[in-house]
């Protein structure tokens, strides 16, 4: 559920009519209902309850400050990827000690900066990493706590670019060789084992991939632990699917998947963590786009957006889908007319949707993307020389700008110029 829904005839945000914040922002833009990601923080959070656990948004779905200070006003803790995620998850307030930090490639640098600023723990995904991180520790007369993450050749069964639990995948390490890298680990200096983690993909919609991975790393926490290891903490990812077209699909709920964890870890005592990313913010956030032209093309209508692939990659990159709704809602019984829906890019790959039954719209109409908080304007670029998308969060009866739309000199001034020309 969310609070994007129709009232009098046009869709609002929570208690605001999305044509007000048009007419003030301009189109396109990112509107996020906080009342919508409150609740599905919460669902996490209650479906870990009776379990010492910590929710921490995978903040690369939607990474503005507004959003993390929403979260992190409920408890949540932060899984960061990047030295850049890590700063924006302090400056948004939140404690070294809630923030996770995940992902192949932290740099020297990056350890540094989390290891003088504090961290929960790092969740690392090699044994190249494990050196340096016990390299950098030690010359900075800390220690690192950390998780392996372990990779337990599971299919996810979800698109291929967002599957990350399979052998031929390149994150963490093979569990079959989990305890060989966890011996290494404790003869490191500067680090200190203390669980586990795993995350086998996004978009899951199905809970059996979880199960079994889960089931695995249960495994693993007794071997490791009867290895002489200290096992505390299981991190169990995110990846917990969400309803892109609302018609057909029924993702499995927080809850159904709390009592997983609860079946399959519960017994081991450990402190759970969960990286939820995609269900916190996904259907919380709308695109909102102005047509700009109906071009007829041959045998075919074409919906002419102000919004484009720069502003939402994912249906170009992943072949997603969004439920595309008109902002004025359509009357009962409305004729439909199939639109290939573009932007204004330069590539054939700018298409959000080919032959898309929608009411007959006009030049100047409004529609909304649903479902598209996640992996929406953090994926966002400046191709084309258009202006970042900017962002708006509505709370109730308001509504502020969290990111504005640049304007073209504030674009072209971050160009300079060498001395030459
Ligand atoms: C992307 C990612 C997540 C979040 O995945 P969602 O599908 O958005 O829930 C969690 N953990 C790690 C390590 C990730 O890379």
């Amino acid at each position: 559920m969310d609070h994007f829904l129709y009232r009098d005839g046009a869709l609002f945000a929570e208690d605001v009519p999305l044509s007000e914040i048009a007419a003030s922002v301009g189109t396109p833009f990112y509107v996020y209902s906080t009342a919508t990601l409150e609740r599905h923080y919460r669902l996490f959070d209650e479906a870990l309850v009776g379990m010492d656990h910590l929710v921490c948004y995978a903040m690369k779905a939607a990474s503005n400050q507004a959003i993390l200070k929403t979260l992190a006003a409920l408890g949540a803790g932060m899984d960061v990827v990047s030295g850049g995620e890590y700063a924006r998850a302090r400056a948004a307030g939140v404690p070294g000690d809630r923030i996770v930090f995940s992902g192949v490639g932290k740099t020297r640098e990056e350890i540094a900066q989390a290891l003088s600023g504090g961290i929960r723990q790092f969740n690392v995904e090699s044994e190249p990493e494990m050196a340096v991180l016990s390299q950098v520790a030690t010359q900075m007369g800390v220690t690192a706590p950390i998780t392996i993450r372990v990779n337990p050749d599971v299919d996810a069964r979800t698109h291929a670019k967002i599957a990350t639990g399979k052998s031929e995948n390149k994150f963490g390490i093979p569990i079959a060789r989990a305890r060989e890298v966890y011996a290494k680990a404790a003869a490191l200096p500067g680090i200190e084992i203390i669980g586990i983690d795993v995350h086998i993909g996004s978009q899951l919609t199905d809970l059996e991939p979880f199960e079994l991975a889960y089931k695995k790393v249960a495994e693993l926490t007794e071997q490791l632990r009867a290895d002489g290891h200290t096992i505390r903490r299981l991190d169990l990812g995110g990846g917990l699917g969400i309803p892109y077209a609302r018609s057909n699909e029924a993702p499995p709920l927080p809850s159904d998947y709390g009592a997983l964890i609860k079946r399959t870890v519960g017994h081991l005592g450990c402190e759970i963590e969960i990286e939820p990313g995609r269900l916190i913010a996904g259907n919380a956030g709308l695109l909102v786009s102005q047509v700009i032209y109906v071009k007829q093309g041959e045998g075919r209508q074409f919906l002419i957006l102000d919004g484009a692939m720069n502003d939402l990659i994912r249906p170009a990159m992943y072949d997603a889908w969004h439920d595309i709704v008109p902002v004025v809602e359509p009357e009962p019984g409305r004729e439909l007319v199939p639109y290939d829906i573009v932007g204004p890019v330069c590539e054939s790959g700018d298409t959000f949707a080919r032959g898309r039954m929608m009411p007959k719209l006009q030049a100047g109409d409004l529609v909304a993307f649903r479902s598209a908080g996640a992996y929406g304007a953090v994926m966002a670029s400046e191709y084309n020389t258009r202006p970042l998308v900017p962002e708006v969060l509505v709370k109730g009866d308001h509504f502020a700008v969290i990111r504005a739309r640049p304007t073209f000199d504030e674009m072209i001034s971050r160009d300079t110029i060498p001395e030459w020309l």
